[in-house]
């Protein structure tokens, strides 16, 4: 293979770019590091078999929706990477095994990664590191709109809730994000793996697609117009593409990055003026930013039933009432409407997903991990710190200073859909059955007589 990169008259450093939650060339420190160091790259991107694997109650780490819109997301991330002299390896394996490997194969000395704040890529990286001692790790921070040696307090003593958190960061400088670079270090290989990322090929679009192309095309018509003015008053809708940004699911893919959507977010207040509504899109950026380093922070106890704290809630397991509330069969029209959304687009309001979280855990007295395994399969947007950080928020054992959120759904449908046009369309029927029609030992409850 010849090599004309600009840096090939150093001796030959082999690399390789581990791409996770960071499907993007522009503002990629990892990206751009590994550019600038190495002769030749390995750019790879794992599509682990263990999503298809059942988890708990059935559920899988990712259904229909968001296996077409990563899809989408690999195929616009090769388009970038051919643009640029590159090209993205696909391969089918668990990450750790499919590393381990390229590395042996290729000779490579320095492995790139975004830190994303998922246990199990931080898990990958160590384990990496101690098999191999041989290979510098370089992991980098592009997940985030800060670095950690930036923000204002040692990580150990990240603020236990929101508020004291957003006090001390927000007027602290932000960088700006990084541009794409012009050229990228040859391909030591590239192919794309005929991946288990096919079911999702088979469904109608949601509006959605997944890529940089398409993140930065909604980027921009978001801030074309005057909705950013008013997303305040708008961003607790139940429905509706422009009622809130609707990032979210770029931003979980890593298409786009939180630098990218705040630099855009400042270039339309100085030239449209700035007001409370732009400010709030800040402001949810930064609850997005919170979960990241607490996710950082907190490891896995992100995923423990007493969350961060000791105190263990008074919910179980019940497969009949988890069943119900999954399919969007509860005695709760609202919470109906939002799953049955949920399941056939893989997107739900932040409204939708307080109310049907807080249905599960103290209407359904659930286990709140069940809820969040749930959610994590059906989310286009998936991102395990948002996720699992705002459930151990609803449900009291983590975040939030109030100790958890009991919604009244009965005036909260009076007050979000007060026409109950958004529960007919999703069809969102009251169940009247009983909750339980089996007892703990699986036989039928008998109607009282
Ligand atoms: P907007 O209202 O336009 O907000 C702008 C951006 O701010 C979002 O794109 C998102 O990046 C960030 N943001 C807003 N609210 C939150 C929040 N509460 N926590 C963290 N970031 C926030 N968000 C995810 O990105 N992935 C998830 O897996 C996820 N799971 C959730 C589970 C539950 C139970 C709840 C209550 C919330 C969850 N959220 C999650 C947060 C929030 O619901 C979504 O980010 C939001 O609905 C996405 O739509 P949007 O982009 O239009 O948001």
């Amino acid at each position: 293979m010849t090599n004309n990169h600009p840096l090939s008259h150093r001796a030959p450093q082999n690399g390789l770019v581990w791409f996770d939650q960071d499907l993007r060339v522009n503002d990629n420190p990892a990206l751009h590091q590994a550019a600038q160091e190495c002769a030749n790259l390995i750019y790879v991107y794992c599509v682990d078999p263990d999503w298809w694997q059942p988890l708990h109650w059935q559920c899988r780490r990712i259904a229909p929706p968001r296996e077409r819109f990563l899809r989408e997301g690999l195929t616009d991330l090769n388009e970038q990477l051919q643009i640029r002299g590159a090209g993205l390896l696909l391969v089918e394996g668990r990450p750790a095994d499919v590393l381990k490997h390229l590395i042996k194969q290729y000779a490579v000395s320095r492995l790139y990664a975004n830190i994303s704040g998922s246990v199990y890529q931080q898990q990958t990286l160590n384990a990496l590191e101690h098999a191999q001692p041989e290979i510098t790790v370089v992991a980098c921070e592009g997940d985030t709109l800060w670095r950690e040696a930036e923000l204002p307090f040692p990580l150990e003593q990240l603020p236990a809730s929101f508020t004291p958190f957003r006090k001390q960061i927000e007027d602290q400088h932000l960088r700006p994000p990084l541009s794409a670079p012009k050229t990228l270090p040859p391909a030591l290989c590239v192919g794309q793996a005929e991946t288990a990322l096919k079911r999702g090929e088979r469904l109608q679009r949601s509006g959605f697609c997944g890529g940089t192309q398409a993140g930065k095309e909604h980027l921009d018509w978001y801030f074309a117009g005057g909705l950013p003015k008013h997303y305040k008053q708008t961003r607790n809708a139940l429905d509706g593409w422009d009622q809130s940004t609707k990032f979210s699911p770029w931003l979980a893919q890593g298409a786009i990055s939180a630098r990218q959507v705040v630099s855009k977010l400042r270039e339309y207040e100085a030239e449209n003026g700035a007001n409370e509504s732009t400010y709030w899109i800040y402001f949810e950026l930064l609850w997005r930013e919170y979960f990241k380093w607490y996710a950082r922070r907190y490891g896995a106890r992100l995923f423990r039933f007493t969350g961060t704290g000791k105190r263990k809630p008074l919910t179980s397991f019940y497969p009949e009432r988890f069943k119900a509330w999954s399919q969007g069969n509860t005695p709760y029209p609202i919470v109906n409407a939002c799953m049955r959304q949920l399941n056939e687009t893989g997107y739900m309001s932040n409204r939708g997903r307080q109310l049907c979280a807080s249905c599960l855990i103290y209407e359904y007295q659930i286990d709140w991990r069940y809820g969040a395994a749930y959610f994590e399969q059906q989310l286009i947007d998936y991102d395990v710190t948002a996720n699992w950080g705002n459930w151990q928020y609803i449900a009291g054992v983590g975040a939030d200073p109030r100790g958890g959120r009991h919604f009244n759904l009965d005036k909260q449908t009076a007050v979000y859909d007060p026409e109950q046009r958004f529960i007919q369309r999703w069809q969102g029927h009251r169940n009247t059955a009983a909750m339980d029609s089996r007892d703990a030992a699986d036989w039928p409850i008998e109607a009282p007589k």
